[in-house]
C-alpha cells in the first residue's frame, strides 16, 4: 500500500529543495516543474538527498572550471607514469587540464597529442624546452623522467618561467635538491614535489585520525612499501640515473608518510641494507631497506622497502586507544583503511568509508590552485630535499652500522605548505 503521506511529504521536500546546502530555493520559483530537481548555488548544482540521514550521502563533484579556464600543464616525458597515470587523471582533475608535451620520441609525442587535443606546435624536444617560455598556455611544466633527469629539467622549466611540478624522488642529491630550489626561488615560481600520499584521500584521513588524537597518542607506526622488479637494464637499476634502489623508487613513500603523520621531523635513524650477491638487478643499486625514524615525541617509525618481494604496500599507525591500517597503502588505487579499537566493552575492527578519489587528480589541483591563488604548495621543493637528507643519514646509518642523529627541527610540518582544500 502507498503511504500517500510520506510520498506528499517526499513532494513538498522535493519541491523546496530541503536538504541542499540549505539553499531553500524552489525548482518552482526558478521557473521549473516542482520534479526538476536542483538548486543553483554559487554556479554549482545541488539536490535534496534522496537517501535517510542515516544513509551515506556521497559529496557532489567539486566545481569544476571550464576547459579554457583551467591551469595549462606541459608534461615532460612521456613514459609510463605519464602515459597510464597522469594523462588520464586530467580527465577527472577540475582546474587542470594538459596543453603541451616535452619528449625525445616523435612517435610517441604525435600519438599523444592527437589524442588529447594538443597542437603540434605546443610538442616540444627535450632540448628545446627554453621555448616553452613563449607559449602563454604553458602555466606548469610537470617533470616526469627518470630522477637523475629531474634537476636539468627543473632547472629548464624555471629558466622558462614556469612553475614546475617534478616528480619523485626529487634528486639523487641533496645538492640537487638546493640547485632545484635555488632556480625555482630564482626565477620567481613554485616548486612542488609529486607526493601523492599526502593528496590521496585515505591516506588524510589517516593523517587526521593520528593527529586528532582519536587513535590515543600515536607512538608507534609501521610502513611497508615492497615490490618485486623485473629487468635488470631498466633505468631504476642503473645508479646514475634513479640515485639508488629500493630506498628512494618505493621507501620513499614510507618515510615521507611516517613524517607526514605527525608533522614531526626526525632526529635520529638506523638502519639496514641487503642485496642478493650475484643477482643482476642489484649490480648498482640496493634491494632490500629497512629503516627506523624516531621522532621528538618518542614516536618511531618501522619502514621497509624491497626491491625483490611481492608486492606488498602497508602502513599500521598504533595509538594508545586504537590502531589504523591502510592496505594497498602506496598503491594507485584499491586503499583500504581499518581502525581497531574496544567498542562496547568488545574489540572491534571497522572499516572506515572513504569514497575512492584519483589521487594523481587531487595532485594535479592541488597545483593548479596553488598557482592561481599564488599559495605555497602542501608539498614544496623544500619537502623533497628534506626526504633527501633523511635517505643520505639512512645510507650512512647502514654502512656505519650506527645510528646517525639529524638536526632538530621543532614545529609541525616544518616544509609543508597549507593542508589542500576539497575545492
Ligand atoms: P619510465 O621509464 O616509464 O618513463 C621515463 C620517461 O623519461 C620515458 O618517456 C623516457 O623516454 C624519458 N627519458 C628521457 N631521458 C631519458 C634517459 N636518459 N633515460 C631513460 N629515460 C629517459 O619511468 P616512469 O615510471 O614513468 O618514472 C618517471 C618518474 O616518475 C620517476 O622519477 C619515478 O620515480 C616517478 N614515478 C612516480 C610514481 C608515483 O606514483 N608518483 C610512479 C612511477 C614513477
Amino acid at each position: 500500500m502507498i503511504d500517500k503521506t510520506a510520498v506528499s511529504r517526499r513532494i513538498a521536500l522535493a519541491s523546496i529543495g530541503a536538504g541542499a546546502a540549505g539553499a531553500g530555493v524552489s525548482a518552482m520559483a526558478q521557473g521549473r516543474p516542482p520534479v526538476d530537481l536542483g538548486t543553483v548555488l554559487n554556479g554549482k548544482v545541488l539536490f535534496p538527498p534522496p537517501a535517510a540521514s542515516s544513509e551515506v550521502q556521497p559529496s557532489p563533484p567539486r566545481n569544476a572550471d571550464a576547459p579554457t579556464q583551467r591551469v595549462g600543464f606541459a608534461i615532460v616525458g612521456l613514459g609510463k607514469l605519464a602515459l597510464e597515470q597522469v594523462m588520464p587523471a586530467f580527465a577527472q582533475a577540475k582546474h587542470a587540464r594538459p596543453v603541451a608535451l616535452v619528449s625525445g620520441s616523435p612517435d610517441k609525442m604525435q600519438a599523444i597529442a592527437a589524442q588529447y587535443g594538443i597542437a603540434a606546435d605546443a610538442c616540444y624536444s627535450y632540448a628545446d624546452m627554453a621555448k616553452l617560455r613563449d607559449n602563454p598556455a604553458v602555466q606548469v611544466v610537470y617533470v616526469i623522467t627518470p630522477n637523475a633527469l629531474h634537476r636539468q629539467h627543473v632547472v629548464a622549466a624555471a629558466r622558462a618561467g614556469k612553475h614546475v611540478l617534478c616528480e619523485k624522488p626529487m634528486a639523487p642529491s641533496l645538492a640537487d635538491c638546493h640547485a632545484m630550489i635555488e632556480a625555482c626561488r630564482a626565477a620567481g615560481v613554485k616548486l612542488m614535489i609529486a607526493y601523492r600520499m599526502q593528496y590521496q584521500p585515505h591516506a588524510r584521513e589517516a593523517i587526521r585520525l593520528a593527529r586528532s588524537g582519536a587513535l590515543g597518542a600515536v607512538t608507534l607506526m609501521d610502513m611497508i612499501n615492497n615490490q618485486n622488479q623485473g629487468d635488470p637494464a631498466q633505468w631504476r637499476q642503473i645508479k646514475a640515473l634513479a640515485g639508488g634502489g629500493s630506498l628512494p623508487d618505493v621507501g620513499l613513500y614510507c618515510l615521507n608518510t611516517a613524517r607526514a603523520v605527525l608533522g614531526e621531523e626526525p632526529i635520529e635513524v638506523s638502519a639496514q641494507i641487503w642485496s642478493p650477491p650475484g643477482d643482476p638487478r642489484f649490480r648498482e643499486v640496493e634491494d632490500n631497506v629497512t629503516f627506523s625514524l624516531r621522532f621528538p615525541s618518542g614516536a618511531i617509525a618501522n619502514c621497509m622497502s624491497s626491491y625483490s618481494t611481492h608486492r606488498l604496500a602497508r602502513l599500521t599507525l598504533m595509538g594508545s586507544d586504537a590502531s589504523a591500517t591502510m592496505e594497498h597503502a602506496f598503491d594507485y588505487q584499491g586503499q583500504t583503511l581499518r581502525v581497531s579499537r574496544l567498542t562496547d566493552g568488545k574489540e572491534q575492527a571497522g572499516e572506515i568509508g572513504i569514497e575512492p578519489k584519483n589521487q594523481f587528480a587531487l595532485e594535479l589541483d592541488h597545483m593548479a590552485q596553488c598557482v592561481r591563488q599564488n599559495i605555497t604548495p602542501r608539498t614544496p621543493g623544500e619537502e623533497g630535499a628534506q626526504d633527501q637528507r633523511i635517505m643520505e643519514a639512512i645510507y650512512e646509518a647502514a654502512r656505519t652500522g650506527q645510528r646517525v642523529r639529524l638536526a632538530q627541527m621543532p614545529g609541525l610540518d616544518r616544509f609543508r605548505g597549507p593542508e589542500p582544500t576539497a575545492e
